[in-house]
């Protein structure tokens, strides 16, 4: 499949790892909006948010509870922020499910 994320996981493309295992990844954004800018994706492929099933959870709660566990890691015990893209409206550049984790710098709300 022509996926950059599934090339990420695969290890075909490049990244910087912060954490691994073999249902997700969670790697340094190419392109940081914050001092700390994370993606945390499933290994296998899920679209987006709205492809998320009964059926596909199981690995985004997992996914969640090594958010969790890297936000520590990382030292954002001040808070932190998580995103995910959904679509057109959503402005999705990359149809593989990721959570952006931003840290590290007073957010913003409502985004824009
Ligand atoms: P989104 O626009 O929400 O789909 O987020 C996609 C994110 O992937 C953007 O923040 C990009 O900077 C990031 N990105 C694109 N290519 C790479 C790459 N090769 N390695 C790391 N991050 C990437």
């Amino acid at each position: 499949m022509d996926c950059l994320f599934c090339k990420i996981a695969a290890g075909d493309i490049p990244s910087e790892k912060v954490y691994e295992d073999e249902k997700v990844l969670v790697f340094r954004d190419i392109q940081p909006q914050a001092p700390t800018h994370l993606l945390a994706i499933p290994k296998t492929h899920i679209e987006s948010p709205a492809d998320i099933t009964g059926e596909n959870s199981g690995c985004v709660a997992h996914l969640f509870e090594v958010i969790a566990r890297v936000a520590a890691e990382q030292g954002l015990e001040k808070g932190f922020r998580v995103v995910s893209n959904c679509g057109e409206d959503g402005q999705q550049s990359v149809p593989h499910l990721h959570f952006h984790i931003l840290g590290g710098r007073q957010m913003a709300w409502p985004p824009g």
